[in-house]
């Protein structure tokens, strides 16, 4: 019977044989999403091993070693992962390996910051997570794009593993083609190669640390370290390649610093734990973000859509929002710091009764003639009355009993620009740490499309509060990244 080290063997015999089997047999451009995690530099440097031991004449087939920086990364695990970059280019060049090592960032357009502050998306969550596709599936994406636009078919190359999540394990069954190492790609005409999906966790860690290529061993070491200090367990964001297979990388431990996805940050804490006090404003700021994100003084009622070409403005003025019903009470739940809102119950007169308040339900259309006469302003700067006396019944529910109120939209431009002013107060204060938050270009775009929001506003009578005071914010953003 074969113990535990001849099964682990084995496993890493099989899969270096099954990487050649692919490489010299099938004629596809190789592309490997690299997190700079445990898995990724397993997947790497399992690649190499089996490179290593072809004639340098079949390296007729590009690998793409390809990672994607959000901009928001924790610096601690974004200096690893520069490193093992550097490393991996250094090395490739050293043998002569097939290798080409990449980093892509999100568009200045589509950058954390940008969206936050200057569209006044609110923090990302479970149920509104607009951050994984633009900070990194679609930089991934256009890189892919590029590589296929010279006609190559498209191998991507997963760490993915067995039996980290059931779920994961049914797509990766559902979509083995049989008889075969490889897999359908769902999102483009290539395939989807899977080396170590058998290894277990214990596997990878022998590997990691028993590494037969030498020049990796110092940087797998403090690969095991930041695992240890980050407290991180086993989870690491997925490289965007293998997003639709790998959990949503808001269950990571090895992505953004800021990620409000997770409830409670375990890996910038870890980092703390073990010494990093310097990243205590990081934790710091992102609890304050969490916990302002659903205060209706932070958020329009109503929104906008920004035409990224002509820059044009549309106001969307109404927006409603269900109340909830249990036993005829209507209310709004809790969330996070803002408590639970009971509304009361609706009585024979058509009103809903609150203690002794008695408010008035209004049609859709009587609520949007408020709207168009001004009686309301969705743009107002902090109307939480609003949301507590305009009780709506939308046409869409005549026929139920669902009732609604006013929405919550986008940051308001009160919010965006005392945010903005903490994220370049915080950047000047890591910049000691050769820790860059936010760049100058990207404060510059975020002021742009304030301003123009601004105008429209101003246009339509909307802007009740005078708050940008534009310079002052360009005198604070003098150290921001370059
Ligand atoms: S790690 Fe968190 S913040 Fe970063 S892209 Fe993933 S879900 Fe979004």
């Amino acid at each position: 019977m074969e113990n535990v080290k001849e099964k682990y063997l084995n496993k890493v015999y099989e899969a270096k044989n099954n990487i050649k089997k692919i490489y010299l047999e099938k004629d596809y451009t190789w592309m490997i999403g690299y997190s700079g995690g445990k898995d990724s530099n397993v997947l790497v440097q399992i690649i190499i091993e089996a490179l290593l031991e072809l004639k340098t004449k079949e390296f007729n087939k590009k690998i793409h070693i390809v990672s994607s920086d959000t901009l928001i990364e924790n610096p601690i695990v974004l200096e690893q992962l520069n490193k093992s970059l550097k490393l991996l280019k250094n090395f490739s060049i050293k043998y002569n390996l097939p290798i080409e090592v990449h980093k892509v960032s999100p568009d200045l357009d589509e950058s954390f910051w940008v969206n936050l502050i200057g569209r006044g998306y609110p923090l990302p969550n479970q149920s509104f997570r607009w951050c994984t596709d633009r900070l990194k599936i679609k930089p991934m994406n256009k890189y892919v794009e590029e590589i296929e636009k010279n006609g190559s078919n498209i191998l991507t190359v997963l760490g993915v593993r067995k039996g980290e999540s059931k779920s994961r394990d049914i797509k990766l069954d559902n979509t083995k083609i049989e008889e075969s190492l490889l897999r359908e790609n769902t999102t483009n005409k290539g395939k989807i190669f899977s080396p170590i999906e058998d290894f277990t966790l214990f596997d990878i860690w022998k590997y990691l640390g028993e590494s037969s290529l030498v020049d990796f061993k110092a940087n797998n070491l403090k690969l095991s370290l930041l695992y240890e200090d980050s407290s991180t367990g086993v989870e690491e964001c997925p490289s965007s390649l293998d997003d639709k297979l790998q959990k949503g990388c808001g269950s990571s431990r090895w992505g953004c610093w800021l990620c409000p996805v997770v409830t409670k940050d375990k890996s910038l804490q870890g980092f703390i734990n073990s010494g990093n006090n310097w990243l205590k404003p990081l934790i710091d700021f992102r609890e304050e973000l969490i916990k302002e994100r659903d205060l209706f003084k932070n958020r329009y009622h109503a929104s906008f859509r920004i035409n990224k070409t002509s820059k044009k403005v549309t106001l969307i003025k109404y927006r409603f929002m269900d109340l909830k019903e249990k036993d005829g009470v209507y209310f709004l739940p809790k969330k996070d710091i803002r408590e639970k809102i009971i509304f009361g119950q609706i009585n024979n007169e058509n009103y809903l009764i609150n203690e002794d308040k008695k408010i008035k339900i209004f049609s859709e259309s009587e609520a949007r003639q408020m709207i168009d006469d001004k009686k309301i302003n969705p743009y107002h700067e902090n109307n939480e009355l609003l949301i507590k006396d305009i009780i709506v019944k939308l046409d869409k529910n005549l026929n139920n009993n669902k009732l609604s109120i006013m929405g919550l939209g986008p940051y308001t431009l009160s919010y965006r620009i005392n945010l903005l002013e903490r994220i370049t107060d915080l950047n000047k204060k890591m910049k000691k740490y050769d820790m860059s938050l936010i760049s100058e270009q990207e404060i510059i775009k975020i002021l742009d499309i304030i301003e123009l929001v601004k105008k429209e506003l101003e246009k339509n009578d909307y802007l009740i509060k005078k708050y940008t005071d534009i310079k002052k914010i360009m005198e604070m953003n003098k150290d921001a990244r370059e």
